[in-house]
């Protein structure tokens, strides 16, 4: 992939775009999604970017009915939960995301392990309006 600055602003139009953009590591090798600028292994600053595929695992959840702000202005609240995760992608790297598709009512049919792929959830209108990652189980 071409150089790119590993920014928020420059994660959230590769979501736009429909791409999740992660940093590796020329040094040591390690793999970072969000991208990061400079490795945490080595402290190296030698990074490129690199495309994942979306695909994961659901490592972790749990069905949120005290919603942030934010997941009350996407219309979230007690009476509409939702779910988050922690989703552990196939070439390494664990993101926290909302997943989509999970059945909320009945949390105890969520299951760990679960193979999840990445799904794009726009968000907002106009100069307001941002990509955020989820993932479909
Ligand atoms: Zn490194």
């Amino acid at each position: 992939m071409s150089d790119m600055e590993f920014t928020s602003t420059a994660h959230y139009k590769a979501l736009g775009e429909r791409k999740l953009v992660g940093s590796r590591c020329k040094s040591c090798g390690k793999l970072f999604f969000p991208a990061r600028p400079m490795c945490p292994e080595c402290h190296g600053k030698n990074m490129e970017a690199t495309e994942l595929s979306g695909k994961g695992k659901l490592t972790a959840y749990s069905v949120i009915y005290i919603a942030t702000t934010a997941m009350i202005q996407a219309g979230f609240d007690r009476k509409n939960p939702y779910c988050a995760a922690v989703v552990q992608l196939n070439e390494g790297p664990s993101i926290c995301a909302q997943v989509i598709g999970a059945d909320v009512a009945h949390p105890e049919t969520i299951k760990i392990g679960s193979p999840v792929i990445a799904t794009f959830l726009d968000r907002g209108e106009g100069e307001t309006k941002k990509t955020f990652l989820g993932f479909q189980i």
